[in-house]
C-alpha cells in the first residue's frame, strides 16, 4: 500500500474509533443507570444518551467517511476476502450504507417514538391495559414497515430489519428452519408432559444472596472471564456490555428464593462477555471490535450456560461446591435430583423462564407473528388474540391476560417490529454445532468439563469463533469452522439425547 493510501486507511480508522468510543462511552452510562444511578439521575442520562448517540450518527453519515470508504475501495477489491483489510473496510461500509439510507429525521422520529413507546409499556403492562399501547404498536408497524422500504429490493419486507441483527439470514432460509424445528419439538414436548413432573420445588428455599453470587463468579472465572477485564453488578434485567476492548461488564439479578436465576443467567452473561474477550487485540477500537451477529452472540450464551452448566458432566464437578456453599438447603438433595430440576421442561407463557426445550416455541410465536404483522395479514387489533391462540395451539397454554401475552416482552416496545427474535434461536441452534465441532476436534473437552477444566473449549471457541470478532458473517463462521451451514441436526441430537436420559424416554 502506498504512502497515500495509507494515510487515508489511517484517517478512516481514526475517525471510526471516535465512533467506537462515542458507543462505549455509551453504554457506560447506560450500565451506571442500570445499576448505581440515583432515580432522580434518569431524565438528565435520557439527553446525555441521546445526545451521544446524535454525536456517533453524525460521524457514522459523515460524507468524509463515504469519500475514503470510495477511495480505498480498489485497495479492499485488491486484497483476499479473509484479508483483516478487506474485512474492515467491508464492515465499515455496510454500517456506513445502513445509516445513511435512514433519513436522519425518520431515525431520530423513530428513536423519540421508541422512547415513548417503551414509556407506555412500562405504565401499561402491569395494568394490563393493551389499549393503552396500542397506537403506539401501530405507528411501530407502520415505521417498521418503512423502514424495510429504505432497503428496497428484498425479497420478503421482514429481510432488512432481520438483516440488521443478523446479516446474511432471510425469511427464506430461517421459515422453513423454524417450521422444522417446531414439528420435531412438538411430539417431544407432548412427551415429555406425560411424564410425572420432576420436582424442583428445593430449588425455591432460602439461598442468601452472597454465596449464590460468590458460587457463580467461581463458575465463571474458571469457564475463563477475567475480572481484570471486566467486572459483574447487580441489575433489574441482567445483561453484558462492553466499553472497550478490555472493559467488558456482566450485571446479574439475585432471587434469594430461587437458586436458578442468578446461578444461569451469571453463566449465561458470562457466555457474551467471553465472546468479545476473544477478539483478537488486533481489531481493539476498530468496526470488527464485536460479535458476528445477534444468532452468533447468543450461541455463546447458550453454549456456556446450557450445553455446559446445566449439563451432567458439569454437576458432577460442581455439585459438591454447590451442596458446600448451601449445606443445608441441598443436603437432602443428590446431584441426580439437582441436574433434572434444572433442566425441568415445563411448557409455560413466560419466554424468558422457559426451559431449553420449550424456548423455541415460544421464539417461532413471536417471529410468526412478526411476519405476518409486516406483510399486513394480521392488524395491530388482532394481535392479542393472535397471541393467545398461538400459545393455546403450541404450548397448550393460555394466558390469563395480555400482562403475560403480547405486553410480555419489551422488544416491540423498545424497537422495531421485525428482527428482533429470531438470533434467540439461532442462536440455540448454532450453539449446538458449534459444540458438536469442538468435541469432534478435541473429545477430551467432555471429560475436561466433568473435571471443572474449561480450557480445550475456551480455547478452542476463542481460536475459531471469538477471535474473529465481526470479520465473518454468521453463515461464513459456520462453514469455516464446522465445515456445514446451518443445521439443525447437531441440536435436535442434543435435545432427543439430553432429555431422553432425564426423562427416561428411550
Ligand atoms: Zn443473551
Amino acid at each position: 500500500m502506498d504512502a497515500v493510501l495509507q494515510a487515508k486507511r489511517n484517517e478512516l480508522m481514526a475517525r471510526w474509533q471516535e465512533i467506537y468510543d462515542l458507543t462505549g462511552i455509551a453504554a457506560l452510562l447506560n450500565w451506571d443507570q442500570s445499576t448505581y444511578m440515583p432515580v432522580a439521575g434518569g431524565a438528565v442520562r435520557g439527553r446525555q444518551l441521546a445526545l451521544l448517540e446524535r454525536l456517533a450518527h453524525e460521524r457514522r453519515t459523515d460524507p468524509a467517511i463515504g469519500r475514503l470508504l470510495d477511495e480505498l475501495q480498489p485497495y479492499a477489491e485488491s486484497l483476499p476476502r479473509d484479508a483483516d483489510d478487506a474485512a474492515h473496510l467491508r464492515v465499515m461500509r455496510k454500517i456506513y450504507e445502513r445509516s445513511t439510507r435512514i433519513p436522519a429525521a425518520f431515525a431520530a422520529e423513530f428513536a423519540e417514538h421508541t422512547a415513548n413507546s417503551y414509556m407506555a409499556w412500562v405504565a401499561a403492562r402491569p395494568q394490563n391495559d393493551f389499549a393503552a399501547v396500542r397506537p403506539y404498536l401501530q405507528k411501530t408497524l407502520e415505521m417498521s414497515q418503512q423502514m424495510a422500504e429504505f432497503f428496497p429490493g428484498y425479497a420478503h419486507i421482514a429481510d432488512p430489519l432481520i438483516d440488521f441483527a443478523d446479516e446474511g439470514m432471510t425469511v427464506a432460509m430461517i421459515r422453513p428452519l423454524f417450521e422444522e424445528l417446531r414439528l420435531a419439538l412438538a411430539p417431544l414436548v407432548a412427551t415429555i408432559s406425560q411424564r410425572p413432573p420432576v420436582d424442583d420445588s428445593f430449588l425455591r428455599r432460602n439461598y442468601p444472596k452472597a454465596q449464590q453470587i460468590a458460587f457463580g463468579e467461581s463458575v465463571i472465572r474458571a469457564f475463563g472471564y477475567d475480572f481484570s477485564r471486566g467486572r459483574q453488578d447487580e441489575t433489574h434485567h441482567p445483561f453484558m456490555t462492553k466499553f472497550a476492548h478490555d472493559d467488558v461488564r456482566i450485571t446479574t439479578r439475585v432471587d434469594e428464593h430461587d437458586l436458578g436465576s442468578a446461578l444461569f443467567s451469571t453463566m449465561h452473561e458470562a457466555g457474551h462477555a467471553l465472546y468479545e474477550l476473544g477478539i483478537d487485540p488486533a481489531y481493539a477500537s476498530t468496526a470488527l471490535d464485536t460479535g458476528a451477529s445477534a444468532g452468533v452472540h447468543e450461541s455463546q450464551s447458550r453454549l456456556w450456560e446450557n450445553i455446559v452448566g446445566r449439563s451432567r458432566r458439569f454437576w458432577e464437578h460442581y455439585y459438591p461446591a454447590l451442596q458446600a456453599a448451601f449445606p443445608a438447603q441441598l443436603a437432602d438433595v443428590d446431584v441426580d435430583a439437582f441436574h433434572r430440576a434444572v433442566n425441568r421442561v415445563s411448557p409455560s407463557l413466560i419466554r424468558t423462564e422457559a426451559d431449553e426445550v420449550t424456548y423455541n416455541l415460544h421464539v417461532i410465536i413471536r417471529f410468526g407473528l412478526e411476519l405476518e404483522l409486516l406483510e399486513g395479514k394480521l392488524s395491530i387489533d388482532d394481535l392479542p388474540e393472535a397471541w393467545h391462540a398461538r400459545y393455546q395451539e403450541n404450548l397448550g397454554v393460555a394466558a390469563p391476560d395480555d400482562r403475560d401475552g403480547v405486553l410480555q416482552d419489551v422488544h416491540w416496545f423498545g424497537g422495531p417490529i421485525g428482527g428482533s427474535f429470531q438470533g434467540y434461536t439461532l442462536g440455540n441452534i448454532m450453539a449446538s454445532q458449534f459444540y458438536a465441532a469442538a468435541v469432534a476436534a478435541h473429545p477430551a473437552i467432555e471429560d475436561e468439563i466433568g473435571a471443572g477444566r474449561f480450557t480445550t473449549l475456551h480455547t478452542w471457541l476463542r481460536d475459531n469463533i471469538y477471535r474473529h470478532g465481526a470479520k465473518y458473517t454468521a453463515q461464513e463462521l459456520l462453514l469455516r469452522v464446522t465445515g456445514q451451514p446451518l443445521t439443525l441436526t447437531p441440536y435436535l441430537t442434543y435435545l432427543r439425547t439430553k432429555y431422553n436420559a432425564i426423562y427416561g424416554l428411550l
